[in-house]
């Protein structure tokens, strides 16, 4: 609860209110304003106490009445006014970060968006940015409140009989210093522990949905997802330790704003052991049903700084989007020569990793060669073809396609020059046409068909029950893998781009459904430029070369038959590999 660090939130905020910055202003100002027509009513009570105990005229307590109820009224009318101006600030804050971080992402290099960066991607453009609609639109008034109402409050209190008011402000004081406690040094970064704690789990959660039917199909226990049990036993304990590190000061809290009855109980005792005035009645009466408002201006403190961490979370969660470095484009944007590919020394390391997962590779393609990348799990394959397509940038070494450098390309040229289906290319909530068209979208409706017949997917077609108006993942419409990468291929069909770069699928539930892709590969990567990854090695031994990686590096390189004959590396998984056919054929 409250700040630890110096982060001027506001400011960000106001830079994304752009010209609607001053409704902020004025919508605080409104919030303070009608906080102190709230605070008038009770003089007016105290006057029509006053009255009413000194026997006074009746006819002034009906206009006392009647101008508490026109403040009260008043106060509220003007704080509809504060959270109108305040909603609509925030809403305008909401739709400019969406756009800036949409207008960012667009930016950023393919290689942010695996399946872990997307989710977390997906939470910050909701999430965050809901939540700093939130903090505006609601707490910026509710804060602004509870900051003028203690002030007025203090006038109020001191202004009638200063020695009971103070009396009565200890517990206050200690209180607000029970809660200042607990706002004290490392809160807002047990703020960023909470959300990172929830993100874990929610991507987990999401993981282990995914892989419920692997655990019925095997009969394991839910015990085998061991990282998502983990993530929640850390949650749990996380809260534990909280709640156990906040329970001394919270209770102190609590306690000291619900004793502040318990001291005017002691004040009127005090004030009576000389006799009691009408006076002190009076006051004592007042303080009866003014002191309650400390305890509720505390405590709305409290809360609020508590939804300003989770803000200050959600901006510097923004602020990590819009700092992670944007794909430089191309200015020269210099146009290929032709459809071969050249590495020379490319060496890649992910961030934060500690070694590199492709290094110092030099390798040369020739325009309209087949070539498969080979080698065991992990050892760079599927990195260095996301390197030639530019998923991240080289971290050493350059990487040309027909003689120019990718990186003085525009992305556009790039993408022209190829096209990739990686094993997880997705389609989209949208018809299949409409999913088929996204690579070239003033393709004919005869096009498209065309395109998906050479992807082998017009069975894919027939079944569905609009056909290629079939919006996927509607109404139960959902492909299985393999279709589903088929239908990407057909959108590779169609965008006919000279170079392919094909991640061949580990695993296919039917073996329908890997020959029918494998035929639509074939068809796909006439007459052009194929890296093809290949995790087995059942479909290598017609390319024209083959590429052996290992631990980052292409240490073997040529056909089928020379790689045997090498005897090394590729000789070895090749062995392997028949040995397990032969495994296969026994069992
Ligand atoms: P392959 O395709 O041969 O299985 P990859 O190119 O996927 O290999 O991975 C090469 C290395 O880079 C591995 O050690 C892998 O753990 C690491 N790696 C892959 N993707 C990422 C990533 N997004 N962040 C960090 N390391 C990664």
């Amino acid at each position: 609860m409250g700040k630890t660090e110096k982060y001027d939130h506001m400011k960000l905020i106001r830079q994304y209110a752009g010209g609607h910055k001053n409704l902020i202003t004025l919508g605080r100002f409104l919030a303070a304003v009608s906080a102190v027509l709230t605070l008038i009513p009770y003089y007016l009570m105290w006057k029509i106490i006053r009255t009413a105990v000194n026997g006074e005229d009746a006819e002034a307590i009906s206009t006392y009445a009647w101008g508490a109820v026109a403040l009260i009224v008043g106060a509220l009318l003007v704080y509809i006014v504060a959270l109108l101006c305040t909603h609509i600030a925030a809403f305008r804050v909401q739709a400019n970060m969406r756009s800036s971080l949409m207008r960012r992402i667009v930016t950023l290099p393919l290689g942010v968006f695996d399946e872990d960066g997307t989710g977390k991607i997906r939470r910050i453009v909701n999430d965050s940015t809901a939540a700093t609609e939130t903090y505006i639109a609601h707490t910026l008034a509710d804060k602004t409140v509870a900051a003028v109402t203690p002030v007025g409050l203090m006038v109020l209190v001191l202004a009638f009989n200063w020695k009971i008011g103070l009396f009565c402000m200890i517990p206050a004081v200690i209180g607000f210093m029970c809660m200042m406690s607990m706002m004290g040094k490392g809160m807002q970064e047990k703020m960023k522990e909470y959300q990172d704690a929830l993100e874990t789990m929610n991507s987990e959660a999401t993981e282990y949905v995914r892989g419920i039917p692997v655990v019925k199909t095997f009969g394991q226990t839910v015990h085998s997802f061991k990282r998502f049990k983990a993530c929640i036993d850390g949650y749990g304990k996380w809260t534990t330790d909280y709640t156990l590190m906040l329970r001394f000061p919270m209770a102190a809290f609590m306690t000291c704003i619900n004793s502040i009855f318990a001291f005017i109980v002691i004040a009127s005792f005090i004030i009576s052991k000389d006799g009691v005035s009408n006076a002190d009645v009076l006051n004592i009466m007042y303080y009866i049903i003014v002191m309650p408002l400390v305890t509720v201006a505390l405590t709305k403190i409290a809360y609020s700084g508590e939804a300003e961490m989770n803000l200050i979370d959600a901006l510097k969660r923004i602020d990590k989007i819009m700092e992670i470095e944007a794909l430089k484009e191309g200015s020269a944007d210099k146009k290929p020569a032709d459809q071969g590919i050249e590495l020379k020394n490319v060496s890649y390391r992910y961030n934060g990793a500690t070694r590199d997962a492709v290094r110092d590779v030099s390798l040369s393609i020739r325009p309209g060669e087949h070539v498969a990348l080979v080698g065991p799990s992990g050892s760079g394959k599927t990195t260095l073809a996301e390197l030639m397509v530019r998923f991240f940038d080289v971290t050493q070494g350059e990487i040309l396609i027909g003689g120019v450098n990718v990186k003085e390309m525009s992305s556009v040229s790039l993408m022209k020059q190829v096209s990739f289906v990686f094993q997880d290319s997705r389609l989209i909530k949208k018809t299949i046409l409409e999913n088929v068209r996204m690579s070239k979208p003033g393709a004919s409706e005869e096009e498209v068909i065309e395109a998906l017949k050479k992807a082998q997917c017009m069975d894919i077609i027939e079944k569905l029950p609009n056909g290629i108006y079939t919006v996927i993942g509607e109404k139960g419409t959902y492909l299985s893998g393999g279709e589903q990468q088929r239908i990407t291929i057909a959108r590779a069909v169609l965008k006919d781009a000279p170079i392919l770069i094909l991640d061949e699928a580990t695993a296919f539930a039917d073996p329908d459904n890997e020959a029918k892709v494998q035929a639509a590969f074939e068809e796909l990567a006439k007459g052009k430029t194929l890296i093809m990854i290949a995790h087995r090695l059942s479909t290598v031994m017609n390319a024209d070369r083959i590429f052996v990686m290992e631990d980052g590096n292409c240490t073997e390189s040529g056909t089928h038959a020379e790689l045997m004959k090498q005897n090394g590396l590729y000789a070895k998984l090749f062995d392997e590999y028949t040995r397990s056919i032969e495994w296969k054929v026994g069992a």
